[in-house]
């Protein structure tokens, strides 16, 4: 017998994500691993055993008042991973959806001291409270929408000690909400207001400051926004390596608007993820395959920049790529829900329902280093679980911005109806 300390019951449909490589490639992306009728058994917030409703009770000792969860006949998948966020900023940018429909791109906007430089004022403005409260509620949000752990970049303070302080604020987060979080420093995400056109005297000072912060172990990552006017390919190559140097892992914003070389570079550089890609040639894919470089696709941020570019998903697949998806939540591209990134990442990015399920869960959480710990429901994973009142799991992916019912984190509910 297991003992268990919670069970938790009347699953319709497991997916448990637990069959087969981390991450997955190719055909193995569509593999969730079902199990009808199911129950999990939790002790100390680790899943102690996962089978058939109907062997649960001779096969695990619930301890005497431990709780019993009915799921009354929902589809639980594993608690989201969203692998990409920009989500500790303060104020909002609502004023530019005008910009964008009189046509200008991110880049425009940026360069006329708007966009993200408005984003920057107001956070480094902010307190510390203000910063603190208004990333918790969205992180709130977010698990709302079924995320149990999540990637917070740095990247809106654009100095040393302002993206030092965005780091420190991480781990405090991850108290105070209760989800899993990782680190990235992406102090390298535009080039400060006050250092235009010395890019080069930015990120000297960055690759000073790289060992210290891996040092510390603030951060799990490091990434820079390459693309025509923040960083160019020699730039992110240059930061890049000396983030390797000092042990942190390697992320890069690639080929999100044009094609500028970055996917090759994180091939070149074994990168953990190479992110965005929507304008990356398809040339590149194989390079990637070969270097197991994970490609985090972000389908709602060319739809919230009114492009027409769109997550190159399905020719990803078929190259060998893992591919994961994440929301790219920040105040240029303001959503919250996975769901919803996994829908896009099915209709514009022509993943499967069952390949989306996988983008969100297992390979999201390789590209965080987190294979083996999130984004499966096996033994000995954490018991981070989202149920949803749908027939079927691949159900999911293909309402567009499916609600759960209830998310549990380490088998206690962040959230339940
Ligand atoms: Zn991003």
């Amino acid at each position: 017998m297991i003992r268990a300390d919670r069970v938790v019951t009347g699953i319709r449909e497991l997916a448990t994500l637990s069959v087969g490589p981390v991450p997955r490639i190719g055909p193995a992306m569509g593999e969730l691993g079902l199990l009808p009728d199911a129950a999990i058994g939790v002790r100390a917030g680790r899943i102690a055993w996962v089978g058939p409703e109907r062997a649960l009770s001779r096969s695990v000792a619930l301890r005497p008042g431990g709780p019993r969860i009915d799921l009354e006949g929902s589809c639980v998948v594993p608690g989201f991973v969203d692998p990409h966020t920009h989500l500790l900023f303060a104020g909002d940018r609502h004023d530019e959806v005008a910009a964008k429909l009189s046509g200008a791109s991110y880049a425009e906007i940026a360069s006329g001291g708007g966009g993200l430089y408005a984003t920057v004022r107001a956070t480094r403005r902010a307190s510390e409270a203000e910063l603190l409260g208004s990333a918790a509620d969205r992180l709130s949000r977010m698990a709302r929408w079924g995320t149990t752990t999540a990637e917070v970049k740095t990247g809106y303070a654009l100095t040393r000690a302002g993206e030092r302080r965005l780091l420190g604020l991480i781990p405090r987060l991850e108290r105070r909400t209760g989800l899993r979080l990782v680190a990235t420093y992406l102090a390298a995400h535009a080039v400060p207001p006050e250092l235009r056109g010395r890019a080069d005297a930015y990120l000297d000072g960055l690759v000073a400051e790289l060992p210290a912060i891996a040092r510390a172990g603030r951060a799990r990552f490091c990434d820079i926004f390459c693309e025509p006017g923040f960083f160019t390919l020699e730039q992110s190559d240059r930061l890049l390596r000396a983030a390797r140097s000092a042990g942190l892992g390697l992320k890069i914003h690639a080929d999100e608007f044009v094609a500028s070389g970055g996917a090759e570079l994180a091939a070149r550089l074994g990168a953990r993820s190479a992110d965005h890609l929507s304008a990356a040639p398809r040339s590149a894919f194989p390079a990637l395959a070969a270097a197991g470089v994970t490609a985090v696709l972000l389908p709602v941020t060319p739809f919230s920049a009114m492009s027409d570019l769109r997550s190159p998903g399905r020719e990803l697949v078929e190259a060998g790529v893992p591919v994961a998806v994440g929301t790219d939540l920040s105040p240029n591209s303001w959503v919250e829900g996975m769901p919803l990134a996994l829908a896009h990442a099915v209709y514009r990015g022509h993943l499967t329902p069952a390949e989306a399920i996988t983008a969100g869960t297992v390979n999201a959480a390789h590209a965080l280093d987190l294979g083996g710990v999130a984004g499966q429901i096996a033994p000995g994973r954490d018991a981070d679980l989202s149920a949803f009142k749908v027939r079927h799991a691949v159900e999911i992916p293909y309402r567009v911005g499916a609600l759960p019912v209830a998310v549990y984190r380490r088998g206690r509910a962040l959230f339940s109806t």
